[in-house]
């Protein structure tokens, strides 16, 4: 039992879990002594989650404590009476909501609402909807934290869960353009167009997962990969479209603006290809604003040897001052992200017609 006149570390545990759970300890803080001002949190934290009012810490209430403090991963979190509560319930919450999916207010209390929230998410991400929040269901959320956390700062698409017909049980290609052996062209200020395709690459892979769509990537992360060797990968999958990921160089700093490439070569030409580059090509000029540079049909291996609808984006020159410093922008990168999932989406609905 830990109550008023305690001292050391068992008071500094009880202080640090009321502090994380908003409970005021006054100028005091946590200084590991039990006084009047603890008291006063222990009791306020009883009252909150109905037991006893007695301002000791025994062990009902330092289970409860431990209970409202758990981070999301240190338990399953599931449906049962009395309801889980804690700390990894608000988070979970207040990351489905960004998401869309309803939990009803964020009170960190696994309830009915908050259980249909997570088995709708399960549903749309590809996993059997049980409303059972662990390892997996976790990792999907965790593939998206980066995202979600900057939820702020960053466009997300518009009517998100709405697609999710559109994208569960496609296989999706995505080639990140160049790996660390292999860093591609170079900004002014030393960008790499490596370092910056990957995170587009991951960014554009996390809506298509959230979507429920496999996602093949073509190369691991510090892996170089033949060109010839990646679209072989993505034809053995027969994944249903392919999109590289790129950014225009050029010996000039004046060249800038928006590519997009399909394959051609002589009077031939992927007619698939062609159609996803122009909505690729057009969501990247109304969300990036950059110059114009049209599509283009090229005889480029990946976009040669692919046998599905393939594109090579450049959505904008990591050589130019101006583009390099926009592409330093994590928010940027999360628009031409999303621009170009825009394109694939409206490609696919295209295709339901
Ligand atoms: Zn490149």
């Amino acid at each position: 039992m830990i109550g008023k006149g305690s001292r050391g570390d068992e008071v500094v545990d009880v202080q640090r879990k009321l502090a994380t759970l908003g409970y005021s300890l006054g100028l005091a803080d946590v200084d590991g002594i039990f006084a009047d001002e603890t008291e006063h949190a222990v009791k306020k934290f009883q009252r909150d989650h109905q037991l006893p009012v007695s301002g000791e810490v025994d062990e009902g209430t330092w289970r409860e404590l431990v209970e409202a403090t758990y981070k999301l991963g240190d338990r399953p979190l599931y449906l049962r009476t009395p309801f889980l509560r804690g700390e990894d319930v608000s988070k979970l919450q207040s990351w489905l909501n960004a998401l869309g999916f309803n939990t009803g207010a964020i009170d960190g209390i696994f309830g009915p609402a908050t259980e249909r929230a997570v088995r709708e998410f399960q549903g749309n991400v590809g996993l059997p909807s049980d409303g059972i929040v662990g390892d997996s269901t976790l990792d999907a959320l965790h593939n998206l934290r980066n995202i979600l956390e900057s939820n702020a700062r960053v466009e997300f698409p518009e009517r998100l869960t709405s697609s999710v017909s559109l994208f569960k049980g496609r296989n999706i290609a995505v080639d990140i353009g160049h790996g660390h052996l292999d860093p591609g062209a170079i900004g002014p200020t030393g960008l790499k167009e490596s370092e910056v395709c990957e995170d587009l690459g991951l960014r554009f892979g996390n809506l298509l997962e959230l979507l429920g769509a496999h996602v093949l990537y073509t190369r691991k992360r510090e892996q170089s990969t033949e060109l010839s060797e990646r679209a072989r990968i993505a034809n053995d999958a027969r994944v249903d479209i392919f999109v590289s990921l790129h950014l225009n160089g050029s010996s000039k700093t004046e060249a800038a603006g928006t590519s997009t490439y399909y394959f051609a070569s002589g009077n031939r030409y992927s007619r698939k290809g062609k159609r996803l580059a122009e909505l690729i090509q057009k969501e990247l000029l109304s969300s990036l604003d950059r110059k114009d540079n049209k599509i283009r049909g090229k005889n480029f291996t990946v976009l040669r040897t692919t046998k599905m609808p393939a594109v090579l984006v450049e959505p904008v020159f990591i050589t130019n001052p101006e583009e390099e410093r926009l592409l330093r922008k994590e928010a940027f990168r999360q628009k031409i992200a999303v621009a170009i999932f825009d394109g694939v989406q409206g490609y696919l609905r295209g295709c339901e017609r």
